[in-house]
């Protein structure tokens, strides 16, 4: 489940959008003979070359397309920023009839090509409907994609770096609650049991934390919870559990004017996306004393792992950087204090003090030297792997549609 992109902006001019949030480059691709089409977004590269996944997305709307692309784009730059990555934020859609249908080789080469035409300045990754074999197709026509599979050179599953991140975010958060990142006997409530939340649960299990778990798959929270030695409770129960954490590892925005009112958490802290319904909700929350992790600081580890492709994937560099996390929660929980502000906006702050900073005025060009070619031009991502050698990815033929 995704939320539709609000477009209710849509009557204004693309351009004024763009401008008013900063974005620097928006590319809408077409080709006919694969029935592609798809809009790239390039928020910023003031911090190196624009990462950001691949969305697949049936939207009621080319505007809907567009508002999601710019506003998924701008947060990318956010979460690069904020996780200390020399990398800004893009974004692509590709609008489809049924994302589960899988796509054709001809329609993934021509959005390759167009990805390939921006020369590095938008780095590709997976998003919402896009799988591994697509990005391996993708791979064929230019370099500029990762999330590819192992055998050329690729990350593999971020999922169990992801849940590392998280519980390094969680440690900060109980430091800022009890002054000790200590988990041990501590309650986490744990609501979804997909890739990251299940392997959340193992690790926090592991370090001697009380956990409960629920899905909206009550059964795979079952079996989660035989598997690592949790409690399960019902979805609809558990962001009522009374807990030291609750950990929000599902989908979609979980925290509204009506469920914060029942929340009996002392603080927030989990992988999941865009947990607010809108920002008044992280003043609220700080109305209430629940402190909150804000999720892109708490998720980067996804990011952070793709990351670690660009000059050759290494899985023990990914952990190793990913545990940063605790240092840079610590942080923003600290200028929180020092602004007086929410902790969301605190983090939204401490990216754009960075950029700010780091990158006032940059626009990352193709052939720049980045942040790991240590002064030499940025020609390939994944050095290492010799592109020609690779076997063709043939994606699965799509049936008449
Ligand atoms: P997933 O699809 O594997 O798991 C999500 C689980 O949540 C599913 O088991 C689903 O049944 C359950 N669920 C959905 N709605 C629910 C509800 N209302 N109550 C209880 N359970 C519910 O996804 P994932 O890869 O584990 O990712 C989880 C979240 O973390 C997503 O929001 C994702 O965008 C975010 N995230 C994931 C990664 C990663 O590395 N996979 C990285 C960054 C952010």
């Amino acid at each position: 489940m995704v939320a539709v992109p609000d477009a209710t902006d849509a009557g204004e001019a693309i351009t004024d959008r763009m401008a008013s949030h900063g974005h620097e480059q928006v590319v809408f691709v077409a080709d006919a003979a694969s029935d592609l089409r798809a809009v790239i977004a390039i928020h910023s590269t003031a911090l190196g070359p624009a990462l950001g996944g691949i969305r697949f997305w049936r939207y009621p709307s080319e505007a809907h397309a567009v508002a999601d692309v710019l506003r998924l784009s701008e947060a990318m730059t956010l979460k690069a920023a904020a996780a200390g990555l020399h990398q800004g934020g893009g974004k692509a859609v590709v609008l489809v009839d049924d994302p589960d249908l899988p796509r054709s080789v001809e329609l993934l080469h021509a959005l390759g090509r167009a990805v390939h035409e921006l020369g590095g300045r938008y780095l590709a990754a997976e998003d919402v409907g896009a799988t591994t074999r697509d990005m391996d197709v993708i791979d064929e026509v230019t370099p500029w994609v990762t999330g590819v599979s192992p055998e050329r050179g690729g990350s593999g599953d971020p999922s169990p770096v992801t849940a590392v991140g998280v519980v390094s975010a969680m440690r900060a958060t109980l430091r800022e609650l009890d002054g000790s990142p200590d988990l041990d006997g501590r309650v986490v409530a744990v609501q979804g049991t997909g890739h990251v939340g299940s392997r959340l649960a193992a690790l926090l299990t592991d370090a001697g934390a009380r956990v409960v778990v629920a899905d909206l798959n009550h059964e795979r929270a079952c079996k989660v919870a035989n598997t690592v030695g949790t409690a399960v409770v019902d979805h609809q129960a558990i962001l009522e559990e009374e807990c030291d954490v609750l950990a929000p590892c599902a989908l979609g925005p979980v925290f509204t004017d009506e469920t914060v009112r029942s929340l009996r958490c002392r603080a927030i802290c989990g992988a999941a996306n865009n947990q607010l319904a809108d920002d008044t909700i992280d003043d609220i929350l700080h109305s209430k004393r629940i402190l909150y992790a804000p999720d892109f600081v708490a998720n980067a580890g996804g990011i952070i792992n793709i990351a670690e492709e660009f000059e050759g994937y290494s899985r023990e560099r990914a952990l190793a950087r990913v545990e940063t996390i605790e240092v840079v929660m610590t942080r923003v929980f600290e200028l929180a204090r020092e602004r007086g502000l929410p902790p969301g906006r605190a983090a939204v702050a401490l990216a754009r003090d960075r950029i700010e900073r780091e990158g006032a005025g940059r626009r990352w060009q193709p052939g720049d030297p980045t942040a790991w070619t240590a002064g030499a031009p940025l020609r390939t991502l994944r050095p290492g792997v010799d592109r020609a050698d690779l076997p063709e990815t043939r994606a699965p033929e799509v049936s008449a549609q």
